[in-house]
């Protein structure tokens, strides 16, 4: 089930006035208050930085969805949060170290967590500018891999999708 059939499909009363939802192209509407409920994906950022070999940094999920899963750094972008904000907190968050943007790889959509929310991942290569990686928040270990020997438990399809742009470029050189 895509994200918006599983919108479409379970939200049946306003969350306002509690009226019947209507469907319209693009949203659910409300014909009493004129609430209208998008399809919008959440956004979040994928984050990931190499080390002097050239491998990899990834962290294993401490939470569900896919616990004791590899992931990249990353997360939600918070409302009044810039993209590049996100990018800092979150590395900051699960690494304890400090980063700056160096790349933006690109994107995916994806979708999260049993009620399979609709999500945008952008892709982001940072460099780390200061402290010592120590995993915490959502991360329960970080390590760095080898884009040949990559881990078997992948969390996300849009971790796969990052993974995988970072392989076919290296592979070129
Ligand atoms: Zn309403």
């Amino acid at each position: 089930m895509t994200a918006d059939q599983h919108l479409i499909n379970n939200y049946h009363f306003c969350p306002q006035c509690k009226t019947a939802l209507v469907k319209d192209s693009s949203c659910l509407f409300c014909p009493n208050c004129h609430l209208k409920i998008y399809h919008n994906p959440a956004l979040a950022v994928a984050v990931i930085a190499f080390n002097q070999q050239g491998e990899v940094l990834l962290n294993k999920r401490k939470i569900s969805p896919h616990r004791d899963y590899w992931d990249t750094v990353g997360g939600f972008v918070n409302v009044g949060e810039t993209v590049e904000q996100a990018v800092e907190r979150e590395f900051l968050e699960e690494t304890q170290a400090h980063c700056k943007i160096v790349r933006y790889w690109g994107s995916a959509p994806d979708v999260y967590g049993p009620e399979q929310s609709a999500t945008i991942n952008l892709f982001f290569e940072v460099k780390i500018t200061s402290g010592q990686l120590q995993a915490s928040d959502d991360a329960a270990e970080l390590a760095f891999f080898s884009l040949d020997r990559l881990p078997k438990k992948i969390a996300f399809a849009n971790t796969k999708v990052f993974l995988n742009l970072l392989k076919n470029e290296k592979g070129k050189k």
